[in-house]
């Protein structure tokens, strides 16, 4: 069993995470967090905290990573929403028993030290969905 506690983050994919940024803290006030380079993931993130939930800008590291080949196709924009859940392992083999198709069958690391996955936007209705377990 496992449950969904809440909308983790919203990733937004963008050319230039300076440049992202400043929207947010000089347009909004907001405030950025944890900047980090995910190698794995291709990408450079940080966080930017609004109440329960957070922001997540995505730069690319390298042509060839999923948020620069995002960017080719759709433009910079919302690239996916992360539900945060209790027990991503278990949340991963209930989804799997029930025949959902997952991108991740198994957790990466995610930022932040949180523990992800992603489920393919054919079986959510054209959302990419991250899973997020945060110990
Ligand atoms: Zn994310």
């Amino acid at each position: 069993m496992f449950k969904v506690t809440k909308v983790d983050h919203i990733g937004i994919a963008v050319k230039d995470l300076e440049q992202a940024k400043k929207f947010y803290t000089e347009m909004l006030g907001m405030e950025v967090q944890g900047e980090e380079v995910v190698e794995q993931q291709k990408v450079k993130v940080c966080f930017i905290p609004s109440g329960d939930s957070e922001v997540e800008l995505l730069e690319s590291t390298s042509p060839d990573g999923p948020i620069a080949k995002f960017i080719e196709k759709n433009g910079e924009g919302i690239q996916h929403i992360a539900l945060r859940v209790d027990n991503i392992e278990n949340a991963l083999a209930d989804l799997k028993a029930k025949g959902v198709r997952l991108i991740d069958e198994t957790p990466r690391y995610g930022a932040g030290g949180a523990s992800i996955a992603f489920v393919h936007p054919k079986a959510t209705g054209g959302i990419l969905l991250e899973l997020s377990e945060r110990k």
